[in-house]
């Protein structure tokens, strides 16, 4: 037997990570050790034996083989949270391509000095009454800064210490002086113990409806025969889910276990939040970006002493260290933030799954528009299949409008704006009541070309088109270069150099000149910097503060808004060209959600979309809300070509300062695979007959042949000076382009090098 080394991390606590300790296995441990155990090591000077992990085995010895130490046995018995968390890293790892210690930081909150953040509150003692007679005495001393305060407080009971000295600038002396004497108590509390002060629980359970109770009856059932599954509910917005999710949460609560529940950041509204605190008290916590780490190293220790039961944030939420989760809940299951965009590359879903199967938990995948993987699975079995068709909330379906721009140009209206949109515009300001306009891309992202000769103005860093903003200049949205918007045509110039204006706050001045003293809102990335300033836009429209709603894709996510009975979608098809398989999938998406938008109160609604392909069919199925229909023609579309989710696909990314070395590079690794890999059939696209015959689910074909594209420069070929270089390999079978991972690893070790990086992406859901 030759000689195996491990590497053993032996304090679990972040810091240390990057520090493994090298151990030799013992023969007799040989066959029994792997990844992710937990064994016994002697350490320090004095050999004192400790427990470590061991996070990876190899043959290389690091050290000297004279001074090395053994490791002296496996720990029994079951695995603690932390062994669990080292072998999710070691799944992670190997499914997903990175190094253990990156995936361990992935999976562990980085521990954080022990100061922890408090967050202060001041409450106030006494009655309104008396505080604002408080409030009159300090008036008359002129004392400025309490008379702030006091005022603040006959208007609420409790506020944020910062907003006090911050907003309200009131020294801290001034509240203390106020504490003295008894008006206020300054409380201090751990962030986010206690996040909104409740006045009660209540929503205790609504009587769930025939199906709801059948889906909950059903994922329980399995659960206690000790086969828990992963379903995927489909089921449109305002159906029901969360009341689904809730019910369930509440029955693994019952029997000792945790629940997580994912959420897209974007989604997360606060009203959603709210509902969870009803139900669930102070035993529910917030995960999200605006915790520092050492917020969310607190977070997960009260997870793990068990102070929480419910965890509620995005995709690294699904790290909670609980010790016997038995639900995760992943609402929006179809979003693209579930895919991490930093190595590890690692999917939510697939990664719910394995951290289900480590606690034996059940998985429920919950979304209006399910992405094709999921209703693949529904449909192969290997998910179960819940649907819920009927809006709770009232409503009906809007009726559409699928309106040809080329005819309207035609027919000579140059406008933004279709005849059908500017009539049901006209008629909904008329009668009063609230439309949106959606438009699927950022802020002035039009670019600028040049009339005559067709020059376009590319960042000279990133070889993008550069988009016009207001303030004159041209900007680069990857690396944030910016020039003055030029004149004239700097390679001809002709004078007519101009943007495409497609932009939200074009679309505003039109409408604005369409429609003189209509109020609008508007809402993109560039007017929602912050969190909150997208939760005030949401709330000043749902109050009536504007007629019309512009926006980006955000605005077709979460959020209700009754009094809305008219959607325009400008440009339907922008989404289309992209060059990335999801086009149509995610243009069906954005279209089904926004269209879903019009009509969700009392009144009917009507929705226009406006395209250059009215003949496509992911927009003639948003029109007609057509889940399902859709589904049948994308999956065809992705069999025949061999994409995911009916074949799997291993992007390769190559980053170099040098474009030359990136070159040979990225063509070394693919000659690699080639060489390494037999069945390797190249770029063949006459394979597309064979595949279109293939059943879902079934592995009949005998040869699993694997697809080998590029190496080519990448769809953006530059960003911040470094080099970018794809090439992509697909194969029906996920091992195998595991196997092919594990072999460029290996090659790229070989010849490592500080100025070139690779990058492995499993089912990439952008195309780099
Ligand atoms: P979704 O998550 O699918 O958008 P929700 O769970 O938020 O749907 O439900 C939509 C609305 O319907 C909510 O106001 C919810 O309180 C209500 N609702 C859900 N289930 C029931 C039920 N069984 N009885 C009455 N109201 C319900
Ligand atoms: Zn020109
Ligand atoms: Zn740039």
């Amino acid at each position: 037997m030759g000689e195996l080394y491990a590497d053993v991390i032996v304090d679990i606590s972040h810091e240390k990570l990057d520090r493994p300790f090298q151990y030799r296995v013992p023969d007799r441990l040989q066959e029994a050790v792997e990844t992710g155990m937990c064994v016994t090591v002697p350490f320090g000077n004095g050999n004192k034996l400790i427990k470590g992990y061991v996070v990876d085995l190899g043959e290389i010895c690091k050290f000297d083989p004279a001074r090395m130490k053994e490791i002296q046995g496996i720990v029994q018995g079951g695995v603690g949270i932390e062994g669990r968390m080292i072998a999710l890293a070691g799944w992670i790892r190997k499914n997903y391509g990175s190094t253990m210690i990156q995936a361990l930081k992935t999976v562990l909150p980085a521990k954080q000095s022990v100061k922890k953040l408090e967050h202060r509150t001041i409450l106030r003692l006494m009655g309104r009454e008396e505080v604002i007679s408080l409030l009159g005495e300090s008036r008359r001393k002129k004392q400025v800064a309490k008379e702030r305060l006091l005022q603040e407080l006959v208007r609420q009971e409790s506020i944020p210490y910062e907003w006090v000295t911050g907003k309200l600038a009131v020294s801290p002396q001034t509240i203390k002086s106020l504490e003295k004497t008894g008006v206020i108590r300054i409380q201090s509390t751990h962030s986010f113990r206690n996040p909104v002060r409740l006045q009660q629980t209540e929503e205790c359970g609504q009587v769930l409806s025939e199906t709801q109770q059948n889906i909950v009856k059903t994922v329980m059932a399995d659960f206690e025969e000790g086969h828990p599954g992963t379903y995927l509910l489909h089921g449109i917005t305002g159906s029901g889910k969360t009341v689904v999710y809730m019910e369930l949460i509440q029955e693994m609560v019952h029997r000792g276990r945790q629940a997580i529940v994912l959420i897209p950041e974007i989604a997360l509204t606060y009203q959603t939040l709210l509902r969870f605190y009803r139900r669930f008290g102070d035993r529910v916590s917030v995960m999200n970006s605006t915790l520092s780490p050492g917020e969310k190293y607190d977070q997960c220790q009260r997870a793990k002493n068990g102070e929480i039961d419910v965890i509620i944030g995005p995709r690294s939420a699904l790290f909670t260290p609980f010790p016997n989760i038995g639900l995760i809940v992943m609402d929006e299951e179809h979003e693209n933030s579930y895919k991490s965009e930093s190595t590890p590359k690692y999917h939510a879903r697939e990664t719910a799954l394995e951290v289900a199967r480590l606690h034996g938990a059940s998985v429920l995948l919950g979304s209006a528009t399910p992405s094709l993987e999921a209703y693949y699975r529904a449909q192969t079995g290997e998910y179960r299949l819940f649907t819920m068709k009927e809006r709770l909330t009232g409503g009906h379906l809007p009726k559409v409008y699928t309106i040809d721009l080329r005819r309207e140009l035609k027919e000579g209206n140059r406008s933004i704006f279709s005849r059908k949109l500017q009539e049901l515009l006209g008629d909904r300001l008329q009668k009063g009541e609230q439309s949106i306009l959606f438009l699927n891309r950022r802020g002035y992202a039009g670019f600028i070309s040049c009339r005559s000769c067709g020059h376009v103005m590319k960042c000279p860093h990133c070889d993008v088109s550069l988009s016009e903003h207001n303030n004159g200049r041209i900007i680069c949205h990857y690396c944030g270069y910016s020039e003055a918007k030029p004149a004239v045509c700097p390679k001809c110039g002709s004078k007519y150099i101009s943007g495409f204006r497609a932009g939200t706050q074009q679309i505003e001045e039109k409408l604005r000149e369409m429609f003189p003293g209509v109020r609008t809102l508007r809402m993109d990335a560039d007017t929602t910097r912050t969190k909150d300033s997208y939760e005030q836009i949401l709330t000043a429209f749902s109050n009536g503060e504007a007629d019309v709603l512009i926006g980006t894709q955000m605005i077709v996510k979460g959020h209700d808004f009754p009094q809305v009975t008219l959607v325009g979608v400008l440009a339907a098809d922008l989404s289309l060209s992209v060059s990335d398989y999801h086009a149509g999938e995610r243009t069906f998406q954005l279209l089904t959600q926004a269209v879903g938008r019009a009509g969700r109160g009392v009144l009917p609604g009507e929705a226009v979309i406006q395209t250059y392909q009215p003949n496509h069919y992911a927009v003639v199925r948003a029109a007609g809300q057509d889940y399902e229909g859709f589904y049948q023609e994308e999956i065809l579309y992705r069999e025949i070509m061999g994409y995911p989710p009916a074949s799997h696909m291993l992007a390769v990314q190559i980053f170099a300062k040098e474009e030359s070395r990136g070159s040979s590079l990225a063509g070394h690794l693919a000659e690699t695979v080639r060489k390494s890999f037999p069945e390797v059939v190249g770029e063949c696209r006459d394979n597309a007959a064979g595949k279109g015959e293939r059943q879902h689910g079934t592995q009949d074909k005998a040869v699993c042949g694997i697809q080998l594209i590029g190496p080519a420069p990448a769809a953006i070929g530059r960003i911040n000076d470094i080099f970018r270089f794809v090439f992509y390999i697909k194969c029906p079978k996920y091992a195998k382009l595991i196997q092919v991972k594990d072999k460029l690893e290996e090659e790229w070790k070989l010849h490592p090098s500080q100025d070139e990086m690779i990058q492995f992406d499993f089912d990439p859901v952008n195309i780099l």
